[in-house]
């Protein structure tokens, strides 16, 4: 039997599901990634993500040429191509005569579309096409109610989850065990990871931001987490401080393998840190909302709950004049604007920060969370369908288990909180820098004094606020009304 394995959001070779079913099950597998022209075209041409992929591939090549080498293997290494992947799969499929193509699942609306075709082709060509759970710890219907439905609230699906999470879910897959059936590539297909620049695509910042990339990345990475694990639920709150562990781009594109990190989670919260558990809780709210999309399909488009499809978001050119102030960082609210700094500058923005300018983008500026959610979607390097809908739909309270309504953050507050001393805004909004650290989250009271001391002209070099915070509370609680009546 040959096989060929197709790897997408998966970019490792060790502990991945399908990767190990090709190998135990095949006497040779090729192995492919396809640059998908269908997905590169829609994409601005400097995309961090683009890079950290290619960065990755060179990674997964060589890991998985070592593994060949191991089993005196000569050329053992990706094929890397090009292509729009559901016509380039078969094609492949068929020059090299396998029998079987492998592959992890993909939830997404897009890609279960394209895998459908795929085995389409295949099968017409007298071929299966084998997938497998590898993203997740539990799909679609693996955690259900008592009367077998899908949950829409967290905290009983969490202790589902938890009960249900055994070695069975979260073993690793001893890809090595069978890494003897790797085929060397053909003579025709061995050519090196495309440049950035043969796919159409600009270098970025990735280098100089330091994202280390490729499952070692992930690797050193997570390695530096765990020695911070136990402080997490004292410190995740807090974007100046090292808190979170930064894996989310990892987990997007498969360069760490979500059954160690829950693994890792799960055993040093059982043996009773509390800031393993909590961080355990965000994996499991991860899968929540990929079950949520996969279960409730509208929601990709539409709100989770129909009555606040209901709402009558603000339009035309004074709404894009607002969102635009949002997207640029140019609010007036400093928290609000470094937020939108880090984003666009590095691809990232801290879990507390997404809350903050999601709600500042639905309930003070009156704009369409679906704004907002499509601008995460192009920024972020973690971008994933389901976590960014969950997390957008959460904020405009529209989303299953949602922040209610009529609570909204105050984005003074907010940062008096949680960026006290103001280093957060200070290293993205450098101009406010010398504002003391009481007049640094709402620069509009600080003295005439304080200003010129800092260097601060209002409206001139730092935008006096867009919208006042109360006013806009009470409009949104106006604007809201519509869905008691639902
Ligand atoms: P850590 O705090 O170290 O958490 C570890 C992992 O747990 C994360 O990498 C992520 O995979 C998962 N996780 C943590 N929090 C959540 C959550 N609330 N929902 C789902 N998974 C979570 N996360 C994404 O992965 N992709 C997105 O596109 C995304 N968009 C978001 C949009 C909004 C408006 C909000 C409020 C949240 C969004 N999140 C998204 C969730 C969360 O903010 C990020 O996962 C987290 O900030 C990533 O940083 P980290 O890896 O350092 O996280």
């Amino acid at each position: 039997q040959t096989g060929l394995m197709w790897f997408r959001r998966d970019l490792r070779a060790q502990d991945n599901a399908a990767l190990y079913h090709a190998l135990k099950s095949c006497g040779q597998v090729f192995c492919i990634f396809v640059f998908d022209r269908d997905i590169l075209r829609g994409l601005p041409k400097a995309d961090r993500r683009v890079e950290f992929i290619r960065e990755s591939l060179l990674d997964l090549d060589g890991q998985l040429r070592h593994l060949a080498e191991q089993n005196n293997i000569a050329d053992g290494g990706l094929i890397v191509q090009h292509a729009a992947a559901g016509d380039a799969i078969p094609q492949l499929a068929g020059q090299l005569s396998v029998n079987a193509v492998f592959t992890n699942h993909d939830y997404e609306p897009q890609a279960l579309a394209r895998d459908a075709k795929v085995q389409a082709r295949l099968e017409a060509q007298g071929m299966a096409f084998h997938t497998f759970k590898d993203q997740v710890i539990f799909e679609r219907s693996e955690v259900l109610t008592l009367a077998g439905k899908p949950y829409s609230v967290f905290t009983p699906y969490k202790n589902a989850w938890l009960r249900k999470a055994d070695d069975f879910y979260l073993s690793p897959y001893p890809v090595e065990k069978y890494a003897a059936a790797l085929a060397a590539r053909p003579a025709t297909h061995r050519l090196a990871v495309p440049t950035l620049a043969s796919l159409g695509f600009e270098k970025t910042n990735l280098k100089s931001l330091k994202i280390p990339t490729g499952s070692a990345g992930g690797a050193q990475l997570f390695a530096d987490f765990l020695a911070r694990m136990k402080d997490y639920h004292e410190t995740r709150n807090f974007p100046a401080v090292k808190g979170p562990s930064y894996l989310g781009v990892h987990l997007r594109f498969g360069t760490v393998s979500i059954r160690k990190l829950a693994r890792a989670a799960l055993e040093h919260s059982v043996q009773g840190s509390e800031g393993a558990a909590v961080w355990l809780s965000e994996l499991v709210w991860r899968d929540f909302y990929a079950q949520i999309l996969s279960n409730f399909p509208h929601a990709a488009t539409e709100s989770f709950k129909p009555g606040y499809d209901l709402i009558a978001w603000e339009k035309g050119p004074h709404a894009q004049a607002l969102f635009e102030a949002w997207s640029e960082g140019r609010t007036g609210y400093p928290l609000v604007d470094a937020a939108m700094m880090q984003l666009n500058q590095t691809g990232y923005m801290h879990n507390r920060l997404r809350m903050v300018v999601a709600s500042f983008l639905c309930k003070d500026l009156g704009l369409d969370w679906r704004w907002g959610e499509r601008y995460f979607a192009e920024k972020l390097n973690d971008f994933d369908l389901s976590s960014n809908n969950g997390g957008w739909q959460w904020a405009s309270s529209s989303g299953c288990d949602a922040q209610p309504y009529f609570r909204i953050f105050n984005p003074v507050s907010q940062s008096e909180k949680f960026d006290a001393d103001g280093k957060f805004i200070r290293r993205y909004l450098p101009v406010l820098a010398g504002l003391p650290a009481r007049a640094l989250h709402s620069p509009w009271l600080a003295t005439p004094v304080e200003l010129a001391a800092a260097g601060v002209a209002l409206g001139q070099n730092y935008p006096m606020p867009i919208v006042q915070h109360d006013e806009a509370r009470a409009l949104t609680l106006q604007r809201y009304a519509v869905v008691k009546k639902t």
